[in-house]
């Protein structure tokens, strides 16, 4: 997907961002819910993109996963941003802060050396929500794909359906955090985790469960 296409112009000349339900409607110079993604001329700008604030090396466990390469350490990263305002979040320090350009960018490729000189075979994207850094995540997880690496996606999951088709592509795994309840929410749960309907639901959330 062109980036462009990411955030369309309305006819009174704002953007409006295609990535996560908030579907914000920017003037340009103004960012959105997410704090990290800006109106500019040409369209709404991922601000932290090759910009990442938290780099760790972590036990696949901690993401957590329990059946994915179980007993690997994976290489993760997060930036700066969420589009979502959770009470009780264990990372408000980079999910809820305000912007403020690093200087210099790091790139996909590099990301990607530094995980293989870790002597990781798995990336994650994690610490803060990715879906607010999806380019730069993408980015990074195809470079990654072509050197052989998984990726693993972090995320609660809140992105609208065509930017998810088109994100998802280079990962292998994914913890969809739940971050809130209510009684339809309730009910997929009954049916994920009592009537064994995994692949439905996770098929419906549109992962593919092949493989
Ligand atoms: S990703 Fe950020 S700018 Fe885009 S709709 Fe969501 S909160 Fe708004």
């Amino acid at each position: 997907m062109d980036r462009i296409a990411l955030s369309h112009k309305l006819e009174d000349g704002r953007w409006q961002c295609g990535l996560c339900p908030h579907a914000c409607v920017l003037n340009e110079g103004q960012v959105g819910i997410c704090h990290v993604r800006k109106a500019e001329k040409n369209g709404i700008r991922s601000l932290v993109y090759g910009e990442p604030v938290a780099t760790h090396i972590d036990p696949i466990e901690k993401k957590p996963l329990n059946h994915f390469l179980p007993g690997e350490r994976i290489f993760s990263l997060g930036t700066l941003g969420c589009n979502l305002r959770c009470r009780g979040c264990q990372n408000d320090g980079l999910s809820r802060a305000h912007y403020a350009s690093m200087g210099t960018k790091i790139s996909a490729d590099r990301i990607v050396d530094a995980a293989i000189q870790a002597g990781c075979r798995m990336i994650a994207y994690t610490y803060n929500e990715p879906i607010v850094w999806a380019e730069y995540a993408y980015d990074i997880a195809c470079v990654a794909k072509n050197a052989g690496l998984k990726n693993v996606l972090v995320t609660a999951g809140f992105i609208q359906t065509n930017a998810l088709e088109w994100f998802l592509e280079p990962f292998d795994a994914a913890n969809i955090d739940l971050k809130g309840f209510s009684e339809s929410l309730t009910l997929i749960v009954i049916f994920t985790f009592i009537c064994k309907r995994e692949k439905r639901i996770i098929t419906t959330a549109g992962i593919n469960t092949a493989g």
